[in-house]
């Protein structure tokens, strides 16, 4: 009951929502501290693997990763949400591993794996991960879930002590609710309400960069027919890749609105 109480109120401090799809979430930790523990964790992932010798494709992701975030930024700024991405320190990195994936953390540090990029196949298609990844970061997707899994394992009042101290524990619960799996062994997949969230605003992400967001369902297709057998991570919580594509085509209007006003 005392944890339900301390529960309620830090939801009542702590709602937030989303720009543009205006989902309220519960996000109860400091966006500094997001901040910060996305610098260490990043410093970790990167001094652990290998970074892509393959200057094109690094070249591409940098080049489409600074577009986009340029764009949402001008977009955020133009709508009085310039405080949605304060502090962030956005960054491009191809990490040299052939695994089907990419993430953003929630401080706006990126990382593509070599594996994608053959199914992004040109610049649209990195824009469709980028725009995606991007959206997580934007719409806070890890601090809603390193506040659910802190909430849920240790109730609201271990929540700041757990944060203070930033040890390796805490380091691995963030990769974990960031998405960032290869190097921690597990990888915890978004909720389908976060994938299907972070498919919307990529797709007007990329858009607004001018990136034709008509390239997004064949990317997605792509995808699925690499995946058969065994599904990638980035695809696990997307059992059923009619659902994605429809959505796509929901909001392809509204996304065409965005490319067309260029
Ligand atoms: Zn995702």
């Amino acid at each position: 009951m005392r944890k339900l109480i301390i529960l309620s109120f830090l939801f009542l401090l702590s709602c937030a929502v989303v720009p543009m799809t205006g989902r309220k979430q519960f996000v109860a930790i400091p966006s500094s501290q997001m901040i910060a523990l996305s610098a260490e964790s990043y410093a970790q992932v990167l001094s652990e693997a290998q970074l892509s010798r393959n200057t094109d494709y690094t070249r591409s992701v940098r080049e489409v990763g600074k577009r986009i975030t340029a764009a949402v930024e001008s977009y955020l700024e133009q709508n009085n949400l310039q405080s949605v991405t304060e502090g962030y320190a956005w960054q491009y990195n191809v990490l040299a591993s052939e695994e089907l994936n990419a993430w953003c953390m929630p401080g706006g540090q990126i990382a593509f794996y070599e594996g994608i990029l053959p199914v992004c196949q040109d610049e649209n298609g990195i824009a469709v991960v980028m725009g995606h990844e991007i959206a997580h970061a934007v719409a806070q997707h890890g601090n809603e879930r390193m506040s659910q899994q802190l909430a849920l394992q240790m109730g609201g009042i271990a929540l700041s002590e757990a944060l203070k101290t930033q040890n390796q524990e805490t380091i691995d619960l963030a990769m974990l609710a960031f998405g960032v799996g290869a190097q921690v062994g597990v990888m915890l997949p978004y909720s389908r309400t976060h994938e299907t969230e972070a498919d919307e605003l990529g797709l007007y992400f990329m858009a607004m960069a001018g990136y034709n967001p008509q390239s997004a369902p064949d990317f997605w297709k792509r995808m699925e027919a690499r995946s058969s057998g065994r599904p990638p991570e980035f695809l696990s919580t997307h059992p059923d890749p009619t659902n994605r594509i429809s959505n796509l085509e929901r909001i392809m209007p509204k996304a065409m609105e965005y490319y067309n006003a260029r």
